[in-house]
């Protein structure tokens, strides 16, 4: 049964969106949606195929010159009025993510606001669309920039962020002119729904924004759509790396992020006990499905033997259990697959050699035993010729390394082939800063944990957690989606000049 406060959450099946209208198929692929904490089935959603990915590009096609054309200040006011519609229905939507995910519901809600931070950077668009102006760039001649929005644009999202995520992505495109669709992970899609019921009442004119729910099969066909002008993605590194490849083939604009295995330095010198909070909320915090998640601990000279009592017996408190209920500090993994995968690296780090100093498999919740629990796993002696090491687990384990100095832990770093996040605790300032410099990584905490940028900064890795150039938000989101322009321009007298078969130059 669902209790949900939202008339769009919790349909029996959950459809698609476009042309400012939510289209339920009678019939066609639908697949399951599930509660994580109780394991039970709360709805389907549906799958779209080649022709709903068809009818919701031609509706956004539709709607695309009178929004690229309509003044950015207009399309900044309907960004304001969806901002004071989130904050009204923000626990609205933590509780639908709470709901689909399972990650607890004071996280759900930061999740949230992160996502409003971006509605917020976006509401400034005429500002960042400003172009740049050369008068006189010779005699006579002006010359300018302008930035120009690419048409409709498409944004492929992971389950473990289905708010934050798409708002990485279609505030900013929408703001600067595009139309956008969204489509969700079928696991956690019931908020994609709310938001576009909310951008509606924002007065957002329709076929703006779309949804179309669906796998591999609304994936390609957005891909290979001729009107799809862009395409954002975030999700694992190989299917990141699959749409990158596959959106420059069909002459796409493709930013593709993918997966991580994020280190968290302990330096010898660190405030220990802020080190175990820190890994404790990073390693665990969403049960571990964050891409900013900490999963392995470099743990430098002698600082194993004094943090990891710490550690372990931290860890052996947290409060696992429905993520609705207030004290919650950890709820269940999101599927059933995500469950077996975890409990499979959990066995293959025990073959591989790996001290298990605390085994989450086998944990239950009373009253929710149909759910996929976990309890918090920890292991020590990992080193990085093992799979849990080199692999993303994507789940509730964290992995100590044990390394003899700073050199030995930049080199680990940056050896892997990840390159997402990164901390490092230290009382050292200058340690701190040669880290920030020598680091191959795109983000980077110093006695920070999980360092995801302000909306204004932008967030993005390096090696294989980011296909293509651009990072999602910030100026960054801005020029992924918009196409600069220059115009030069002259009114000349009327004399005539002649033909001019050289160069111009500046005159
Ligand atoms: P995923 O790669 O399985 O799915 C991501 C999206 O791709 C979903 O919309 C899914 O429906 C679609 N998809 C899945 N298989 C596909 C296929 N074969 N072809 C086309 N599309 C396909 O990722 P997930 O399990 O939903 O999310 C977890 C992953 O996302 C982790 O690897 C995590 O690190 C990563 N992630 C990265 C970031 C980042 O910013 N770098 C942020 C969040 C999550």
């Amino acid at each position: 049964m669902c209790s949900l406060p939202v008339e769009t959450a919790c349909q029996p099946t959950i459809g698609h969106y476009w042309d400012g209208q939510v289209v339920t198929p009678a019939a066609g692929r639908s697949q399951e949606v599930f509660n994580p904490a109780t394991g039970s089935v709360s709805s389907h959603v549906a799958l779209a195929g080649a022709a709903e990915v068809a009818a919701a590009v031609a509706a956004a096609q539709a709607a695309f010159p009178a929004w690229a054309d309509t003044p950015p200040i207009r399309r900044a006011r309907v960004m304001f009025r969806f901002l004071e519609l989130l904050n009204q229905h923000r626990d609205a939507l933590a509780q639908l993510i709470t709901a689909e995910h399972g990650k607890v519901l004071t996280d759900a809600q930061g999740e949230v606001l992160r996502g409003i931070d971006i509605v917020e950077f976006a509401c400034g668009m005429p500002q960042l669309l400003k172009g740049d102006f050369s008068d006189q760039a010779s005699t006579g001649m002006d010359n300018w920039t302008l930035r120009q929005p690419l048409g409709v644009v498409a944004g492929i999202t992971p389950f473990n962020f289905p708010v934050m995520v798409p708002m990485w992505m279609f505030p900013v495109a929408i703001a600067a002119g595009n139309c956008f669709i969204l489509k969700p992970s079928p696991i956690d899609p019931s908020p994609s729904l709310l938001m576009a019921e909310l951008l509606r009442q924002a007065g957002l004119p329709d076929g703006v924004f779309g949804v179309v729910q669906g796998d591999k099969a609304a994936v390609d066909a957005l891909l290979e759509h001729p009107d799809v002008k862009a395409v954002s993605f975030v999700g694992s590194t190989p299917i990141a790396q699959s749409i990158y490849e596959a959106g420059a083939r069909h002459g796409k604009r493709v930013q593709a992020l993918g997966g991580a295995k994020n280190h968290l330095v302990v330096m010898p010198d660190a405030d220990l006990e802020q080190a175990v909070d820190a890994l404790i909320g990073a390693a665990y915090g969403s049960a571990g499905e964050r891409c900013m998640a900490i999963s392995v601990a470099v743990l430098v000279g002698d600082v194993a033997e004094r943090l990891l009592p710490l550690l372990k017996a931290r860890a052996e408190r947290l409060v696992i259990k429905n993520g609705i209920e207030p004290d919650a500090e950890m709820g269940p993994v999101v599927t059933a697959a995500a469950h077996q995968r975890i409990t499979g690296y959990i066995a293959q780090g025990v073959s591989e050699g790996a001290t298990l100093l605390l085994d989450g498999r086998g944990h239950s919740v009373a009253g929710h035993e149909g759910g996929f629990w976990l309890g918090a796993t920890l292991f020590d002696h990992v080193t990085p010729d093992m799979r849990i090491y080199k692999e993303e687990i994507f789940g509730p384990v964290l992995g100590c390394v044990r390394v003899k100095d700073f050199s030995e832990a930049v080199n680990l770093i940056n050896a892997h082939e990840f390159g997402n996040g990164v901390s490092c605790f230290t009382r050292d300032g200058q340690v701190a800063r040669e880290f920030s410099r020598r680091i191959e990584v795109g983000m980077v905490g110093i006695n920070v944990p999980i360092p995801v940028p302000m909306a204004w900064h932008g967030f993005g890795g390096c090696k294989r957690s980011l296909f293509g150039d651009m990072h999602a938000y910030g100026e960054e989101g801005v020029r992924f989606y918009t196409r600069q322009k220059s115009i030069m321009q002259r009114w000349s007298e009327s004399t005539p000049q002649g033909a001019e078969f050289v160069m111009p130059t500046a005159r």
